[in-house]
């Protein structure tokens, strides 16, 4: 399985709390970024099982250019092709050219459906133009849909949650993703008191109320963030937490290929004069397979961690079975998962792992 993922930098304006690689849209900029991509040498000869437009915002450069875009990709038969969409960033005829162009699957920035929260979060959009975006999206023929939504936002509860959840479960979606608010340094957020967010023990709870009423839904949890109604998992970033290879092309984009890790620098310019992935450190496939695969409800396989190299297995089991103990871990034969009260101290449970 290969996966491709194409950055597109562009905002219409900078969240407070975001440290991605995003850039002000300007036309001839995106021109030249979709032209630079189109040439790339790593989509010549090879056939990609899932295509990931992320962003930034991709929905702001327009459904010709993505469609333009796809023309050049050659995607496998059935491959799942995703693009990330601001609910108040895109043309009226963004969902049909997108369709008609073969993306099946659209993941929309919700992050909460409380105005006073959206308004926190300075996002531009209200939980109106969220609904009409994924109905629009639904009736173009786009029936895998993903929202985004938020947890450790200030004044969070979970009646708040709750609120977000049910407006979400009210609507065609396929898929949840749900991350924690993390306040990253150098971001505007940054100089906020810490005092006006949820504590952890707070968010712990949030976490755990949201797991529950997202399965109530009917989105069954399979990752530490990521909920799907039954065959709607995100194939993509499964790729991602399975250690499977995937290129990734833009400023600040990373790839796995052939065991190694690549990456490109957050500098468009670098990227538009057809500057070369830089390899990174090397891949420890362990210590990769285990943090990963400890990410998803399903876990990891004790043989994949000897086959990979792991020595000592028994002091490795030792180490399980005491997690098993305190209910942080679940081991059945082969497999060891972390369960919902593993997931959120998973750090420290890597810690003692590796
Ligand atoms: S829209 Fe997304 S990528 Fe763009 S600034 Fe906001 S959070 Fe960052």
């Amino acid at each position: 399985m290969t996966g491709l993922y194409l950055h597109i930098p562009f905002c219409a304006v900078k969240c407070g709390y975001c440290d991605f690689y995003s850039l002000p849209f300007n036309r001839e900029e995106v021109d030249r970024y979709v032209t630079a991509l189109k040439n790339r040498k790593e989509l010549k000869n090879r056939c990609f099982d899932t295509v990931y437009f992320g962003g930034g915002t991709p929905s702001i450069i327009g459904g010709d250019r993505i469609a333009d875009l796809l023309s050049h990709i050659n995607d496998k038969k059935n491959a799942e092709i995703t693009v990330e969409c601001n609910p108040n960033v895109y043309h009226p005829d963004f969902f049909k050219q997108i369709q008609a162009a073969g993306v099946n699957r659209v993941s929309l920035g919700l992050q909460s459906a409380n105005p006073a929260q959206l308004r926190f979060l300075g996002r531009k959009h209200s939980a109106k133009d969220f609904e009409q975006a994924v109905l629009a999206a639904f009736d173009s023929g786009i029936h895998n849909l993903s929202a985004d939504i938020m947890l450790g936002l200030p004044e969070q509860t979970e009646k708040t949650l709750a609120e977000t959840i049910a407006f979400c479960a009210a609507l065609p979606l396929t898929h949840i993703s749900a991350y924690m608010l993390k306040i990253e340094p150098k971001t505007p957020f940054a100089n906020l008191s810490k005092t006006l967010f949820p504590n952890d023990d707070r968010v712990a709870d949030l976490y755990l109320f949201l797991c529950d009423a997202l399965e109530s839904a009917g989105f069954e949890q399979y990752e530490i963030s990521n909920f799907a109604k039954p065959g709607f998992h995100s194939r993509h970033n499964l790729l991602y937490w399975k250690l499977e290879d995937y290129i990734g092309l833009g400023p600040a984009a990373h790839s796995f290929f052939n065991g190694k890790r690549m990456f490109f620098p957050r500098d468009i310019q670098y990227f538009i004069n057809g500057g070369e992935m830089i390899e990174d450190e090397p891949a420890y496939l362990l210590q990769e397979y285990i943090m990963l695969g400890l990410r998803l409800k399903e876990g990891i396989r004790l043989s994949e961690c000897i086959k990979r190299g792991l020595k000592a297995p028994e002091r490795f089991l030792d180490t399980c079975r005491k997690m098993e103990k305190h209910q942080l871990m679940q081991m059945q034969g082969d497999r060891i998962a972390l369960t919902r009260k593993g997931f959120l101290v998973q750090n420290a449970i890597l810690c003692d792992l590796l």
